[in-house]
């Protein structure tokens, strides 16, 4: 790790505009300068955040039948697999893979079809942990027995 710039003494924890120029700075001497962007190292919020996030995010699969909706979708407007894959920018073999199920589209490409064709490829996964808090709440409304069978055994 580079030493502070300013002091010269600590580690610099990150960058940051001290008179115009973007110097190391450590942490004490962070406070004095401006726009601070920390090292990657120093910034572990953001890579305790990253996997946290990805837990409840929605995660989306491919309806079952895909090939079939792209392949009637496609035949509603009228367009040539080739018109389709210019309107998507893929390639025409992929449109080609993907009507014949021999391929599943990414989840980007999912979108890019979705939108052009105006049909449904994706759909929420449920996902297990949106069933736990569901699971949990009957759990939560036996409280209120719990404070009848108290009475019931303090009378
Ligand atoms: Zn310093």
């Amino acid at each position: 790790m580079a030493e502070c710039g300013v002091c010269g003494a600590d580690e610099a924890i990150g960058t940051a505009e001290v008179e115009g120029a973007r110097i190391a700075v450590c942490r004490r001497c962070s406070r004095f300068g401006g726009k601070l962007e920390l090292f990657q190292a120093y910034a572990p919020q953001f890579r305790q955040f990253a996997p946290r996030q990805k837990t409840p995010k929605a995660e989306y699969e491919l309806v079952e039948d895909y090939a079939a909706r792209i392949a009637k979708a496609r035949e509603a407007k009228g367009w040539t697999r080739k018109e389709l894959a210019a309107k998507v920018a893929m390639h025409e073999n992929d449109i080609n893979s993907f009507e014949q199920n021999r391929v599943k589209p990414l989840e980007a490409q999912a979108r890019k079809l979705e939108y052009a064709l105006d049909v449904k490829l994706l759909s929420p996964k449920v996902a297990e942990d949106s069933t736990r808090p569901a699971a949990a709440l009957p759990a939560a409304a036996v409280g209120e027995p719990t404070l009848a069978d108290y009475l019931k055994k303090k009378y």
